[in-house]
């Protein structure tokens, strides 16, 4: 297969800085839609998978999955987008169309496997995908999204994976008016949970261990923010919340939070701490609790997802830095030492 040359941003090893590297990008095929990144949002899970916490990563790791560009070139197929118009890619690039999960668009269940945008078994090229710190990325048209015209591109970018892994379960457990949503940890996945949750018409409750984002939180849009090392603070919270979207990235009590919830209520875990989690029986028996997950969300609801922001005018707060900035980045994501997601302004790699 032919292939194009680009310049990237990743590292062969967990231990070595990320760092200017080539990678290959694959020549147009007929379904194919290239874009020039603009701009990437810097991921808690890039720094999980760089890091290798979860085991198993194949290196070298070109990480970014948040991208947002600019439409260089189609192939003869393609019919939704036209060179110089503007779209985006977040962590689905491609899975196998067929099975029931693909069916029924929930790519991210997909049977045989779906590919994520870096680090994932590539079809087409062997080895595994790279990310959004580069050049350019080629991808299916049918996994190419539409950016609303209104919203701000670089603050637009951390939607495609904070974003919709937070809309897609607040969907699921139906968070609207009359529900009590909680939202633990406010960070890139945290911040947009409050703005979305809030657009949908939610009582919204945020639990943070960071005293200083107690006021910030009411600013995003929060009904309520406690500081969750406050035993007394949370107590009020006991068998009120209809239910709870947990962020947080590090190991951490669970049973705290299940005993906030109502009857029928569930702690929906987004956050990918590295470790197990324990749940105690009481915690779930007593009001026929539920312990839960969501991963990502498919494509379909991903584009539902960029039209109700680009509705309710709801973007990332970003601090935008350039490529030469990210490994100090990193550094500052692991000490929650960011408000409240970083994006990668792509033009700084032709520097
Ligand atoms: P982030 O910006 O680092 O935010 C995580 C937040 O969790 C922090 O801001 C902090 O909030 C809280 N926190 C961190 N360490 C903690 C600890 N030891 N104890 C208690 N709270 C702690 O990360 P992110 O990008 O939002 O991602 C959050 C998690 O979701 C990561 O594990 C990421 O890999 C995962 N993720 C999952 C999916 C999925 O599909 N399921 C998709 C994207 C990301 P406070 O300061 O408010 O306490
Ligand atoms: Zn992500």
């Amino acid at each position: 297969m032919n292939t194009k040359i680009v310049k990237a941003f990743g590292t062969e090893a967990a231990h070595v800085p990320l760092h200017l590297m080539n990678i290959k990008r694959r020549e147009l095929l007929p379904h194919d839609v290239e874009m020039d990144i603009l701009y990437c949002g810097i991921c808690h899970s890039d720094l999980h998978q760089v890091r290798n916490e979860f085991g198993g990563a194949t290196y070298p790791i070109v990480p970014g999955h948040e991208i947002v560009g600019k439409v260089t070139r189609v192939g003869g197929q393609v019919k939704t987008f036209k060179p110089g118009e503007m779209a985006a890619i977040g962590c689905i690039v491609d899975s196998c169309g067929k099975c029931e999960y693909c069916e029924d668009d929930l790519e991210q269940f997909c049977d045989e496997g779906v590919t994520f945008s870096f680090n994932s078994p590539d079809k087409h090229l062997g080895g595994t995908t790279s990310g959004g710190f580069s050049e350019t990325y080629v991808a299916k048209e049918k996994y190419v999204l539409q950016v609303p015209k209104i919203l701000d591109l670089a603050s637009a970018a951390p939607l495609l994976c904070a974003g919709i892994t937070v809309y897609s379960p607040l969907k699921h457990w139906q968070a609207g008016p009359g529900k009590k949503v909680g939202i633990i940890g406010i960070g890139g996945l945290g911040h947009l949970a409050i703005k979305i949750a809030k657009a949908m018409g939610a009582h919204v409750v945020v639990f943070t261990t960071s005293p200083s984002k107690v006021e910030d939180a009411k600013r995003l849009g929060a009904d309520e923010a406690v500081v969750s090392t406050d035993a007394e603070q949370l107590k009020q919270y006991n068998r009120k919340m209809h239910f709870i979207i947990d962020t947080v990235s590090a190991k951490h009590d669970v049973n705290t939070y299940l005993n906030l919830l109502r009857h029928d209520g569930a702690v929906v875990l987004v956050g990918l701490p590295p470790e197990a989690l324990e749940v105690r029986a009481f915690s779930i028996v007593t009001g026929r609790r539920s312990f839960s997950g969501s991963n990502i969300g498919g494509i379909a609801e991903t584009q539902e997802m960029l039209n109700f922001c680009g509705e309710h005018n709801i973007t990332a707060e970003v601090e935008v830095i350039p490529i030469q900035q990210v490994n100090e980045a990193f550094k500052r994501l692991l000490k929650g030492d960011v408000r409240y997601r970083f994006v990668v302004d792509m033009a700084s790699l032709k520097n």
